[in-house]
This record gives C-alpha cells, sequence and structure tokens, in this order.
C-alpha cells in the first residue's frame, strides 16, 4: 500500500482565497485591514523563517502585519511593554509572540508574555483563557497547528468520531489542544511523550496517529497500523549525512536536495510509514501552510469581532 497524501498545501491555499474576500470587505467598512503584530525576540534561523512565510501570506491576502523586533538582549521587560503596547494598538487585532524566546530571558519567561496577551488578540490560543475555554469546548481561539490539522481531517473526510487517536507530544502549542480537540470530535484519545514505555506498540493501536515530537523520523513502520492516518507535525533540519541516509534510499529525491544543499527538511516520521500508512501528510507541505491559514483566519476573526461585526 502506498499512503494517500494529504495537501496540507492545497487546503492552505483554499482556505486563503475564502478569507481574501472578507479581508476585502472589513478593509472597506472600516477603512483600515485587519492587522497582526508579530513579536520576534533575538535571532534564531528557524523563527526568522517561520515569522518570513507569515508575513508574506498576510501581506498577500490583505491583511496590515507588522513585525515587532527586539535584539536578543531585550529583558522580559521589554517584551512585556511590547505586548503591552501591542495590546492597546487600535490598530492590531491579534498578537502573536514568536516561540522560542531567548533562553537568557529565563525559564518561564515565555509563559509570563503569553500570559500578559489581551485574550481577545491571542490569535495564537495560548493565554490561560484561550486554553481554559478550549479545555471547556467553547474555546474563541485555538492554537493554530492543531486546528489547522482538524480542518484538515475534515476535509479529507477522514473519520474522528469513535475512533483510537494517538499523539505523541504534550506541549502547550500541539500536543495537548490536539488531543483536546480529537476528544471533542468523538475519538478515544491516548497522549504519548518522552516518558511513554513501549511508544511503538501504544501507537500501533492508532487509526489516527499525530507526530508532534521535533526527532527525525523518529515514527517508523513498526509505530503504525496498517491503514492508519499518520499526520506529520515535526519540522526537522536534518545536516548529518548519516541521518539523512537513514531516512532515505539512494535514488530519493530528498537525498539529492540533501547533497545539493547540504541539509533537508524532515518531519517526525520517517518515509517509510508511506508504504504502511493508509493517509499521510508530507513535510514540506503538510501541517505547516495550514499553521499559517489558520492564523490569518484567526486574526480576521478577532478583528471582526473587535469591530463588534459578526464573526463568521
Ligand atoms: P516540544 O519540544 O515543545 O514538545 C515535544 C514533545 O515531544 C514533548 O512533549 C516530549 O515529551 C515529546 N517527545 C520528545 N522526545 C520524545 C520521544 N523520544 N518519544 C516520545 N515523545 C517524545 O515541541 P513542539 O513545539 O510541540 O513541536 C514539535 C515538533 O513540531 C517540532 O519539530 C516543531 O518544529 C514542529 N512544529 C511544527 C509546526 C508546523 O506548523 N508544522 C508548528 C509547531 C511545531
Amino acid at each position: 500500500m502506498t499512503a494517500r497524501v494529504l495537501d496540507g498545501q492545497a487546503l492552505a491555499r483554499k482556505m486563503q482565497e475564502e478569507i481574501r474576500p472578507e479581508v476585502a470587505a472589513f478593509t472597506a467598512q472600516h477603512g483600515r485591514p485587519p492587522g497582526l503584530g508579530i513579536v520576534l525576540v533575538g535571532e534564531n534561523l528557524g523563527s526568522e523563517i517561520y515569522v518570513r512565510n507569515k508575513l508574506k501570506t498576510a501581506a498577500d491576502i490583505g491583511f496590515r502585519a507588522d513585525l515587532e523586533r527586539l535584539p536578543a538582549t531585550a529583558t522580559l521587560a521589554d517584551t512585556l511593554a511590547l505586548v503591552d503596547r501591542l495590546n492597546r494598538s487600535a490598530v492590531h487585532d491579534g498578537i502573536l509572540v514568536q516561540s522560542p524566546l531567548p533562553k537568557a530571558m529565563g525559564a518561564g519567561a515565555g509563559q509570563r508574555v503569553f500570559d500578559a496577551i489581551a485574550p481577545e488578540k491571542d490569535v495564537d490560543g495560548l493565554t490561560p483563557v484561550n486554553v481554559g475555554l478550549l479545555v471547556q469546548k467553547r474555546a474563541a481561539f485555538i492554537a493554530c497547528t492543531p486546528s489547522g490539522i482538524i480542518e484538515l481531517l475534515q476535509c479529507e473526510r477522514i473519520q474522528i468520531a469513535g475512533r483510537h487517536a494517538v499523539v505523541i507530544g504534550r506541549s502547550d502549542i500541539v500536543g495537548k489542544p490536539m488531543a483536546l480537540l480529537l476528544l471533542h470530535r468523538d475519538a478515544t484519545v491516548t497522549i504519548c511523550h518522552s516518558k511513554t514505555p513501549s511508544l511503538a506498540e501504544v501507537c500501533r493501536q492508532a487509526d489516527i496517529l499525530v507526530a508532534a515530537i521535533g526527532r527525525a523520523g523518529l515514527v517508523t513502520k513498526a509505530f503504525v497500523k496498517p491503514g492508519a492516518a499518520v499526520i506529520d507535525v515535526g519540522m526537522n533540519k536534518v545536516t548529518d549525512p548519516a541521518v539523512a541516509q537513514t531516512l532515505f534510499a539512494e535514488g530519493h529525491p530528498r537525498l539529492d536536495v540533501f547533497r545539493s544543499k547540504g541539509s533537508v527538511l524532515v518531519g517526525d516520521v520517517h518515509p517509510e510509514v508511506a508504504e504502511v500508512a493508509g493517509a499521510l501528510t508530507p513535510v514540506p507541505g503538510g501541517v505547516g501552510p495550514l499553521t499559517i491559514s489558520m492564523l490569518m483566519k484567526n486574526t480576521l476573526r478577532a478583528a471582526q469581532a473587535r469591530a463588534g461585526q459578526a464573526v463568521g
């Protein structure tokens, strides 16, 4: 069997085209576009790429998107002051603080900063208010990656209700909200993490397997029940030729990418999983683009709600 490819890129584009006229209508009605403020502190190659893609998509659809940069030497107080300014801004409807914050800011800094975001502008769904509302199944804003995955499963008509979903990873931004969203759609949900014994055996019970780990190719065929839907959230940059060779057989086009660029972007799911899974998201082109589209959708909804407009 070769797994059906779940094309996140195509769905992400469709979602962007769906909101484009709504963004134009908002702009015409309110004399300003919906606005997003992105906070980026310090230098981090991954974050630079994520933020660039978000800014590009936002500009393309007609949003106002401002990159608010702070140097790596910025303090927690500097960052909180910036969030406070964006909270009070009339032209910013959504605020996104790009993770991770510099380590020098101290343990718990990320949480302190997320806590400071006004819940009505929390388009990443990370404030305690929005997380609490999600637990109670009445969320206003839900973390963009898991909500994008739900859109993809629904669009691809992959049944969730009554099925066993296994989520590997328990982060606040992916694993936990993913598990809750699946639970709210009547899946039986198991959450696995770095301390889970017999991980492959547990994962093999899944009808829907979500990998949000951050370890290149950790999920092999041994983790997958034949026919399962496998969602690969991981984004890992492989620079070691030995690792690249364990992932891609000689002659594989991605191995050529590695050889020409010196690195290759891979997920948490080993490519061999395509031989057993029923459906699989590619990396790149799977979950990543959906995350950005959900961010755009949340920003538009935040703008509409702040303007007292009925939210679509
Ligand atoms: P994280 O580091 O916060 O969490 C990783 C989780 O994986 C932890 O809960 C940990 O317990 C678990 N884990 C680690 N090693 C494990 C192991 N050997 N076995 C089982 N579980 C293990 O990471 P995160 O922010 O949740 O992101 C996970 C991955 O998803 C990363 O590669 C990240 O880059 C990617 N990501 C992608 C998108 C996207 O839009 N595509 C968005 C967010 C995160």
